[in-house]
């Protein structure tokens, strides 16, 4: 299969390559080269698929989330996650991976979805969240007491098919009685936890917004921090010293303020978010230019945050943190593929085939990422 690109992006920051042929062979790139002879498919702008490294495949954009895991089924829930992956795919994200759910509902998608029984991204699932007694995101969590009990947790989550960890370091929005600015989870209980993930080869992703959690998370040896809205100068030194990640969710408070009228949401979660955004935008904004490393990921199944429009992300990042449409891209794919771990979401031989064929050249506008014409991953169309 020869796919020929007016412009390659591949996921890097380099110069963008005009008049390419990009060339499928076993699910993987095979061969880039200049424009030549015939080819099978054409297209304006060719990306990498897109990575989302942040969602909750069961949740729909439900306005109460933690209200809806407690008056739902797990299999009404699984039904909906098989759903939402398959809307994930066909809008551009062929790599996700899911930072909690109930019921080990995206280890089993993730395995359904390589056994080829459902389409579906590319996926890393967390299992439940490890969070404190009746702390942020309990209807999704397993309690953690303790430095030892973390180590069970961990354990646990692993023995369910979880291939990566996630840990609640503060309070959050969307949770009853959770105060986003406090720390939750000790730094010991997350050493703890973190050292066993580690020593099994597996990543740990810190729900962290209030400063003192963030900086517990960063001490710990956290692979990255999700939210760090309320990051300071210390926060971000320790970011750039241990090389550690922000995923900056920006969809997630921007869908919940994007419908404070209509009257679903529970007041606490529109009152949390309206004190939140603007802090947000100013310190994700300044770890940006002072060179922290951030990835794409949108929080998707959150209120009115939906799977299918992770390109909403590439835009926020673009319109409110001031990357251009090629860096944004770049970290919502090759960035955010090198923490999710899976492969590195560029186009490059050897890489595989996960591609997104656009109508328009997205170095010139990153809203073209919203409706491909054809979205490849393995080198299968989706
Ligand atoms: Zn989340």
């Amino acid at each position: 299969m020869i796919v020929r690109a007016g412009v390659l992006y591949d996921g890097t920051l380099e110069p963008p390559k005009r008049r390419v042929d990009v060339v499928i062979a076993d699910g993987s790139i095979a061969e880039i080269r200049a424009a030549t002879g015939e080819c099978d498919l054409e297209a304006a702008c060719v990306t990498p698929g897109l990575v989302n490294a942040h969602a909750h495949l069961e949740g729909s954009g439900e306005p109460d989330m933690m209200g809806m895991i407690q008056t739902t089924t797990p299999n009404q829930r699984l039904l909906r996650a098989v759903e939402n992956a398959r809307k994930s795919v066909k809008a551009g994200v062929t790599t996700i991976r899911d930072v909690g759910s109930s019921n080990s509902i995206a280890p089993d998608v993730r395995d359904a979805i390589v056994e080829g029984r459902i389409p579906g991204p590319r996926m890393r699932a967390a299992g439940a969240v490890l969070c404190m007694t009746g702390g942020h995101g309990w209807p999704i969590g397993r309690a953690v007491d303790s430095p030892w009990d973390g180590r069970k947790a961990v354990r646990e989550q692993m023995w369910i098919g979880a291939d990566c960890i996630k840990m609640i370091a503060t309070g959050g929005v969307l949770t009853k009685g959770a105060v986003p600015g406090n720390a939750q989870l000790t730094y010991d209980e997350l050493a703890a936890a973190i050292d066993e993930a580690h020593r099994h080869g597996l990543r740990v992703a810190a729900h962290a917004i209030g400063t003192e959690g963030i900086k517990n998370a960063l001490r710990a040896g956290i692979d990255s921090i999700e939210h760090g809205t309320m990051l300071d100068d210390e926060a971000m030194a320790l970011f750039k010293e241990r090389n550690v990640y922000l995923v900056p969710t920006l969809s997630a408070p921007t869908c919940i303020l994007a419908h404070l009228e209509d009257g679903h949401q529970p007041r606490y979660i529109v009152e949390k978010a309206r004190g939140l955004s603007d802090m947000m935008l100013a310190n994700i904004r300044r770890a940006y230019e002072n060179g922290v490393r951030i990835a794409g990921g949108s929080d998707a199944g959150t209120p009115y945050n939906y799977h299918e429009d992770y390109a909403q992300e590439l835009e926020l990042m673009w319109s409110l943190i001031g990357m251009t449409p090629q860096q944004a891209l770049h970290a919502a794919t090759n960035v955010a593929a090198e923490l999710v771990g899976l492969h590195h979401g560029i186009v490059a031989v050897g890489e595989p085939a996960d591609l997104l064929l656009l109508t328009r050249d997205a170095g010139e506008d990153v809203r073209a990422v919203r409706e491909p014409q054809l979205v490849f991953k393995n080198g299968a169309i989706q």
